[in-house]
C-alpha cells in the first residue's frame, strides 16, 4: 500500500471510488472489468482539464526556462499552453482514449478524456473559450506576479512535479508537490497550485505533509546539500491559487508538525482497516461504500459502473 493525500481524500468521500482508483487500477491487466476501470478513471471535467493544461505548461515551460536562468516569457508561454490545450482537446473529442494501446503516459501531450463528452451533454464553444481563458488568466496571473518570480528566479533550482517517498508507521508514503525551489543558503520553498473559482479553502494540510516529506524523503541526492542545513521549521509553504492571483504563505509551528503526523497515522490506520494492504482478489467491492453526497458522483468517472449497481 502506498499512501498519499490526495488518496486519502478520495477514501473520505467515496470509499468505493478509492476502491476503484487504487484497487481495482493496475498497470497491465487483460480483465475486461479492469481495463474498463483504467479507462474511465482518465476521465476528468474540463475544470481539471484546464488545470492540467495549467500545470503542464508550468512544469514543462515556464520551470524549464527559470532553471535555463532565462526570464519566463508570457506571450512564449500562452503559445506552449494553447498547443497543449488544443491537442488535448483534439484528442479528447475523438476520444481516443478509448483506443487501450494509447498509454496516457507515453502521450502527455495530446492526451486528455473528458467526462463531460463521456456522459454528458457534451461541451459548448463557449465551454472551450471558458476554460481557455482560465488558462490564460491563471499562467498571466503567475508570469506577472513580481514577488513569485522573484523568488522563484532567486532559487537554485526548481523542481516541478517531485516524487518526494518515505515511511510513516512502516508504510510507505508518496507527496508530489507541485513545485519545489531549492536554495543554497535559505530554506526550500513548497508551492502547491491550484486554479479554482472559489479558492477559499485553505489547503495548509497538504503543505505541511510536503514538508515533512522532504525531510523524511532518503533519496533525493542532488537535494540533500540545499535541505541539510535547515530546519523543517523554516521550510517555507506557498499555496498559490492562480486563477484569484491569491498566494498564501504558511509557516509551520512544532505543533502544526506535530498534528501532521498523528494525522498521517490516523489515515494510515483507518485505509488499513479497511483493507488498503490486501490484493485485489482478496478484497470484496461490496465492502467499500457508496458516497452518500450524490453531487459527489455527478463529476464522478465511474457513474456508470455505480449505476449498473442499482
Ligand atoms: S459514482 Fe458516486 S458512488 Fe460511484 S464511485 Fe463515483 S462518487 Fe462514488
Amino acid at each position: 500500500m502506498i499512501h498519499s493525500f490526495s488518496n486519502f481524500k478520495i477514501f473520505r468521500h467515496c470509499q468505493r471510488k478509492w476502491f476503484y482508483e487504487s484497487k481495482v487500477w493496475c498497470t497491465n491487466t487483460k480483465d475486461p472489468f479492469r481495463q474498463k476501470v483504467i479507462m474511465l478513471s482518465n476521465l476528468e471535467t474540463i475544470n481539471a482539464f484546464r488545470g492540467q493544461v495549467v500545470d503542464y505548461t508550468i512544469s514543462k515551460h515556464v520551470v524549464e526556462s527559470l532553471n535555463k536562468r532565462k526570464s519566463a516569457d508570457l506571450k512564449e508561454a500562452l503559445a506552449f499552453a494553447k498547443d497543449i490545450f488544443d491537442k488535448r482537446r483534439k484528442f479528447a473529442e475523438a476520444k481516443m482514449y478509448k483506443d487501450f494501446s494509447i498509454k496516457k503516459t507515453a502521450n502527455e501531450e495530446r492526451y486528455a478524456a473528458l467526462i463531460e463528452l463521456e456522459f454528458g451533454g457534451g461541451l459548448s464553444e463557449s465551454d472551450w473559450e471558458k476554460a481557455w481563458c482560465d488558462v490564460e488568466t491563471s499562467l498571466t496571473n503567475l508570469i506577472e506576479n513580481h514577488e513569485v518570480m522573484s523568488v522563484l528566479k532567486s532559487a537554485n533550482f526548481i523542481k516541478s512535479q517531485l516524487t518526494l517517498n518515505f515511511k510513516h508507521d512502516d508504510t510507505s508514503v508518496r507527496c508530489v508537490p507541485d513545485l519545489v525551489a531549492f536554495f543554497r543558503k535559505e530554506p526550500p520553498l513548497i508551492i502547491d497550485w491550484k486554479v479554482h473559482f472559489a479558492g477559499h479553502r485553505s489547503y495548509i494540510d497538504q503543505l505541511l505533509l510536503y514538508a515533512y516529506a522532504l525531510k523524511e524523503c532518503k533519496h533525493l541526492d542532488t537535494f540533500n546539500q540545499y535541505l541539510v542545513s535547515h530546519d523543517i521549521l523554516n521550510f517555507r509553504l506557498l499555496e498559490y491559487q492562480l486563477l484569484k492571483n491569491v498566494p498564501r504563505h504558511y509557516e509551520i509551528s512544532p505543533l502544526l508538525l506535530e498534528n501532521t503526523k498523528v494525522r498521517l497515522s490516523d489515515e494510515i490506520f483507518k485505509l488499513k482497516k479497511a483493507g488498503a494492504d490486501q490484493d485485489y482478489d482478496s478484497l470484496k467491492i461490496e465492502n467499500f461504500d457508496t458516497t452518500f453526497n450524490e453531487e459527489d458522483c455527478l463529476n464522478c468517472p465511474f457513474q456508470k459502473l455505480c449505476s449498473n449497481d442499482n
